[in-house]
């Protein structure tokens, strides 16, 4: 699996003198495909991380082939166990994987980020939430109730000499209940009017009262239709506990969420956690920010947004195997392009959005 594809490149300067490799032996550097840091195209590689160690490989007078592997973990186990000279794509350096390999200078600063979907099926599905909910139900259950004394207080009134109001109880009751429902809620037809004195006071007092309980009725669904939606959305890494999460195994995401244990789903490739979103089966991704704004920006605008800030912050760096003959160079390299201006420009390159500027 390791050497699914090796790309050699031999740099310009490879004449040049270097008692720890010759042209048979080149650095092996993993890398695996995370754009826009990598991007594994059929035959060659691109992407941020690879022009930079291009770059790096040039002023550090190092040849290298280019291997590519699936995850992340098989970078790093690649370059513990050193099988691989270095490893490039975008490997967060935390303490924990310190501890087994050694880090160039950091090269990119990073961190967690939190992708949804805007979706209109969550707006629905609180709608559908809220009506049956205890609160909306009690609120209908007691308008009903107070809807079904007034429309039998009004019979009582009205009975004796009103023929809108038949004297028999259920054709009668079942007026009354009309009256009263049609008053209550304001909507007044007017095809049945209280004669009696008392009818008419009730009417009154009725009509009024309408204006505070349906008030108060409308005041119940709203809030708790609010409150639903407030609960429901997704605007950082606090909301993240009861939602369905995806990530990669084994990244720093994962890590994240373990630690602050909030279960997720782990997948071996981003692509499926996009495929989970897309498909509904997931609330949120969780992973590296650049990576998910990349993805967002130059994929799939529209369909998916990002949710709250940057948190957990990040910073990527080159894993070495440990006692690198090689890190000093790199670390000097790093350098160097950063002062000469090179590494801006391959910033530019990559993280610069046309329009935008
Ligand atoms: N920055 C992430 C990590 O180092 C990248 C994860 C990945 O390559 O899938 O864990």
């Amino acid at each position: 699996m390791l050497f699914m594809l090796a790309l050699t490149v031999f740099t310009p300067s490879l004449a040049a003198s270097n008692n720890r490799q010759t042209e048979e032996t080149p650095l092996r550097i993993v890398t695996k495909d995370i754009p826009p840091f990598v991007f594994t195209e059929e035959d060659h590689l691109i992407g941020f991380s690879i022009d930079l160690w291009e770059e790096v490989a040039q002023q550090a007078d190092l040849s290298y082939e280019l291997v590519i592997v699936d995850t992340v973990n098989e970078q790093l186990e690649a370059v513990a166990s050193g099988e691989a000279d270095a490893g490039i794509a975008a490997i967060s350096m935390t303490a924990e994987r310190e501890e087994v390999i050694d880090f160039s200078h950091p090269y990119f600063d990073s961190g967690l980020l939190i992708m949804t979907t805007p979706s209109t099926s969550g707006v629905l599905r609180n709608m559908l939430g809220v009506l049956f909910s205890r609160s909306f139900l009690s609120a209908l259950g007691a308008l009903f109730v107070l809807v079904l004394i007034v429309g039998h207080i009004i019979w009582l009134f009205e009975r004796k000499n009103n023929p809108n109001f038949p004297k028999r109880y259920f054709p009668g009751v079942w007026e009354g209940i009309w009256w009263s429902a049609v008053t209550v809620t304001t909507v007044g037809y007017g095809d049945k009017i209280p004669r009696a004195r008392l009818g008419r006071l009730l009417g009154l007092f009725w009509m009024f009262a309408g204006l505070f309980v349906i008030a108060n009725f409308t005041a119940t669904v709203t809030s708790q239709l609010t409150i639903s939606q407030l609960q429901s959305a997704i605007n950082g890494p606090e909301d993240l506990p009861g939602k369905r999460i995806a990530t990669v195994e084994g990244s720093t995401a994962a890590q994240y969420l373990q630690e602050n244990r909030i279960p997720f789903m782990g997948v071996t490739l981003i692509e499926d956690a996009y495929e989970m979103l897309r498909q509904d089966d997931v609330d949120a991704v969780v992973y590296d920010a650049p990576v998910l704004l990349y993805y967002i920006v130059s994929a799939d605008l529209g369909t998916f947004t990002i949710a709250g800030e940057m948190f957990n912050q990040e910073t990527y760096g080159i894993a070495l195997p440990e006692n690198s003959p090689y890190e000093n160079e790199i670390n000097r390299a790093l350098l160097a392009l950063k002062e000469d201006g090179t590494y801006d420009a391959i910033y530019d390159k990559w993280f610069t959005i046309e329009g935008l500027e």
